[in-house]
């Protein structure tokens, strides 16, 4: 919706968006970054109506659109309604089949239905969402992908399993980008099972959440610069326990200054396995020290001595 919004606003379509919630993009943002893109969409030209939702569009004697009614009672005079309004498996061709169905079709972890030799992948399923722990629809093009791969795996006689994923948006419109994942519009302070890390630059443009449950990544919203995506997005799927760390996830840090683990109570070796402090090296460096991590020691000893090296830099 927002995507075509702003297309027709670049083609100079004058666009009105009407959001039955209270906020833009209700689903991804959460209110602070959510007021972000207002502010895009403000600076932009084009009008917004948040909290209200068409009940009718209204057409002259020709039949052609002359606008849309609120449920509010107020009236847009348009001459065309584009409807995004997200998106639900249609199971209507299931019905009677004997294939067990909730919002979509249910899957096991071979993305078999309950018939045995039936199976289902994609938009249509229900699958295992990682940080929910349970089955629903997120309807994404990887996770359609790997369900599909594993799908038909198995019916050529596989065994591959699906561990599930969780939900993964990124989007830029009117010069506000947002990537985000997972249980992104956890309020900080809201809830007490979780633990919300946010840094806020608005002169530089920089909004960085994290959502921490159970010393676990659960989730994150990141704007404009969102360069840290892929890494929070591989912290989500490893399950990694991010406690020593999860303070420093959403700070601006060089490489030095990051390599200066002490300043936040880490050392390498409070670390499992070599694995867990190079997946912390990723999560805390910006891309543009990322460089020196390609030739990053594989022994923690190396690791200590290529510290101290940077540290003096
Ligand atoms: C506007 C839009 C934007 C999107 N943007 C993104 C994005 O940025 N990132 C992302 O990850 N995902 C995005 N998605 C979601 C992504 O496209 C889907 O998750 C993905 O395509 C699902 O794959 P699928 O194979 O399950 O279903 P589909 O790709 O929908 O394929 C299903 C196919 O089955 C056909 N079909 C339907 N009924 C029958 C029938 N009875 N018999 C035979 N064939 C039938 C359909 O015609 C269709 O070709 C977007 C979706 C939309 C609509």
């Amino acid at each position: 919706g927002m995507k075509t919004a702003e297309a027709l606003h670049m083609r100079g379509v004058k666009v009105t968006i009407v959001e039955l919630l209270e906020k833009i993009l209700p689903i991804v943002l959460d209110d602070a970054s959510s007021a972000w893109a207002q502010e895009a969409l403000e600076k932009a030209g084009v009008d917004y109506v948040l909290g209200d939702s068409v009940v009718a569009v209204e057409r002259d004697g020709r039949g052609d659109v002359k606008g849309v009614t609120l449920k509010s009672g107020a009236f847009i005079p348009c001459q065309g309604v584009i409807v995004a309004v997200g998106v639900r498996p249609n199971v209507a061709p299931l019905e009677g089949s004997g294939i067990d169905i909730n919002k979509g079709v249910l899957v096991d972890d071979r993305m078999e239905t309950n018939l045995e030799n039936v199976f289902a992948a994609g938009d249509v399923v229900e699958a295992y969402d990682l940080i929910l722990g349970a089955k629903r629809p997120i309807q994404l093009w990887p996770l359609a992908y790997r369900q599909g791969l594993i799908a038909g795996a198995n019916m050529a006689g596989g065994k591959k399993r699906y561990v599930g994923g969780f939900p993964i948006n990124s989007v830029g419109f009117f010069d506000f980008k947002v990537a985000s994942a997972g249980l992104s519009t956890v309020e900080p302070g809201v809830e007490e099972s979780f633990e919300v890390m946010v840094f806020e630059d608005k002169e530089r443009g920089i909004y960085r959440k994290v959502v921490v449950g159970n010393n676990r990544l659960m989730g994150f919203i990141i704007l404009n610069d969102i360069c840290r995506a892929g890494v929070y997005s591989g912290l989500i799927w490893s399950r990694m326990d991010v406690s020593l760390f999860k303070d420093a996830l959403v700070e601006d840090m060089s490489m030095p200054e990051a390599c200066r683990l002490s300043a936040h109570g880490l050392e390498p070796w409070s670390f499992e396995s070599m694995r867990d402090f190079r997946r912390m090296g990723w999560a805390l460096f910006p891309r543009s020290y990322r460089k020196h991590f390609t030739a990053m020691p594989s022994r923690i000893e190396e690791v200590c001595a290529f510290e101290s090296e940077v540290c003096t830099i």
